[in-house]
């Protein structure tokens, strides 16, 4: 094939296309790693995932990128993201990824809309998802008062009362948020001080619409159709007491979306995929980016950069690595 050449055929009812690169998921890393890709003419397809954009995308507005002195919301992010992709040549396919086979090059990847990718190099930008309390009531009441997106939901919280449990940078900057909306935010966290930075900490506390409930945990979520009540938990004296409240915001944390690549592809011990300097895997060929291999920055910034760095890195690998067909 030559360098920039795509194939596609049906294969039965299975329509088959052989590519360079391909990037599974459409968050930073994603979308960057796409345009790095598309300006080394590689003709690069990314798999959207269940969310174009990513966790990003869900963010009332990000303040760290640099570039945009005063701020710009993370939707509107992603479309800028996506728009200046497209414009070298990239293709986003609103699909995902349910199948894939990395044991030997071309990668085979199935997907949701019942097709079959042969990719010479695979980048994996899947992201990571919110963690789940685990309590009674939790499952039961999501979308009706439980929820992990504040940007999403906020709304429907106007002139009510809504806990938010967490105490990191996640919880903080939605509970602040959330106070557009609701009438007053109660910040559940387990410890006795927030882990979330000295500046959205200091703007959460001198809020008049936010409280807090120290060394506190959520047992149970209760209600009749909707959430309309919460069994709270005192770590300190085991003490339960029960909390009239119209949401729950959970915001303990992400794990990573790797079920795919289980036992294909060498994982840490909370299933983060472990790249070197160069965003290999342990697989060659095969590249991650952004939070599924980044347990610790997890910035917009920093899946950038390394979906931009993992593109970089595919490029030379095909030079590198030519498959027979090419
Ligand atoms: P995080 O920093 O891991 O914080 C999770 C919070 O949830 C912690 O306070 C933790 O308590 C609590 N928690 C964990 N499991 C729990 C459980 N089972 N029950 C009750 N509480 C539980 O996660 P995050 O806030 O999503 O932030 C993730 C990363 O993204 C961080 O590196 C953060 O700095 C970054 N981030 C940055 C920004 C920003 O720069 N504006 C915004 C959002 C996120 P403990 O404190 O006791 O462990």
């Amino acid at each position: 094939m030559e360098k920039n050449e795509k194939s596609s055929t049906d294969n039965g009812n299975e329509q088959v296309e052989s590519l360079k690169v391909l990037i599974l998921g459409s968050g930073p890393a994603g979308l960057s790693a796409a345009l790095y890709a598309a300006r080394a003419d590689l003709d690069p397809i990314v798999l959207t995932g269940m969310e174009l954009g990513g966790q990003v995308s869900l963010t009332f507005a990000v303040e760290n990128y640099p570039g945009f002195p005063d701020g710009i919301g993370g939707m509107e992010l992603v479309d800028l993201f996506q728009k200046q992709a497209e414009r070298f040549g990239a293709r986003l396919e609103y699909d995902l990824a349910t199948e894939a086979d990395l044991s030997e090059r071309p990668f085979k990847v199935k997907t949701q809309n019942g097709k079959l990718y042969l990719a010479e190099t695979l980048i994996i930008s899947t992201g990571a998802s919110a963690i789940h309390l685990d309590v009674p009531g939790e499952n039961e009441f999501i979308g009706r008062g439980v929820s992990y997106c504040a940007t999403c939901d906020g709304w429907f919280f106007k002139d009510k009362e809504v806990i938010v449990v967490g105490g990191g940078d996640s919880a903080v900057e939605e509970s602040l948020f959330l106070t557009r909306y609701a009438d007053n935010v109660t910040i559940v966290h387990r410890r006795d001080e927030l882990r979330a930075g000295a500046l959205l900490s200091e703007r959460a506390k001198s809020n008049p619409k936010i409280g807090f409930a120290w060394n506190t945990v959520v047992k149970e979520i209760t209600g009749n159709g909707a959430v309309q009540n919460v069994k709270l938990q005192d770590t300190q004296t085991g003490e339960e007491r029960d909390k009239e409240i119209d949401g729950v915001f959970i915001f303990i944390g992400h794990s990573p979306n790797t079920s795919l690549f289980t036992d294909q592809l060498e994982m840490d011990d909370l299933r983060y995929i472990v790249v070197d300097h160069l965003m290999q895997t342990s697989v060659p060929g095969v590249f991650a980016a952004g939070e599924v291999a980044d347990s610790h920055f997890r910035q917009v910034i920093t899946s950038a950069g390394m979906g931009a760095a993992a593109a970089i890195q595919a490029n030379h690998f095909l030079e590198e690595h030519p498959l027979d067909s090419d």
